[in-house]
């Protein structure tokens, strides 16, 4: 029975996902299941270091105005920009460094 961080592993080793995909995937449900992800994803980093792989982070995006965000492992609420709330997610995937 793999950990729920071993689950994550292998799923970003495939493809990107966010963390609203990781959610679902693995079935983790409820107000702090985003959060819960995202500090897998921080202890996920600190692994990969160790095992010369890399977290990849595609930015997340304002849907309204294209304002690109820094690339951390974040789900920012607002556009700085426009202040629209219209999010798209950051996405993270793993490569050989
Ligand atoms: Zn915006």
């Amino acid at each position: 029975m793999a950990t729920r961080r071993e689950r994550i592993i292998s799923l970003l080793e495939e493809r990107d996902y966010s963390v609203s995909e990781l959610a679902q995937v693995l079935g983790i449900r409820g107000k702090g299941s985003k959060k819960l992800i995202l500090e897998d994803l921080k202890a996920i980093q600190k692994i990969l270091r160790r095992e010369g792989k890399v977290l990849l982070v595609k930015p997340a995006e304002c849907r309204k105005c294209g304002f690109v965000f820094r690339p951390e492992i974040n789900i920012p609420s607002r556009c700085p920009r426009c202040k629209s709330e219209w999010i798209e997610e950051p996405r993270f995937r793993i490569a050989e460094r």
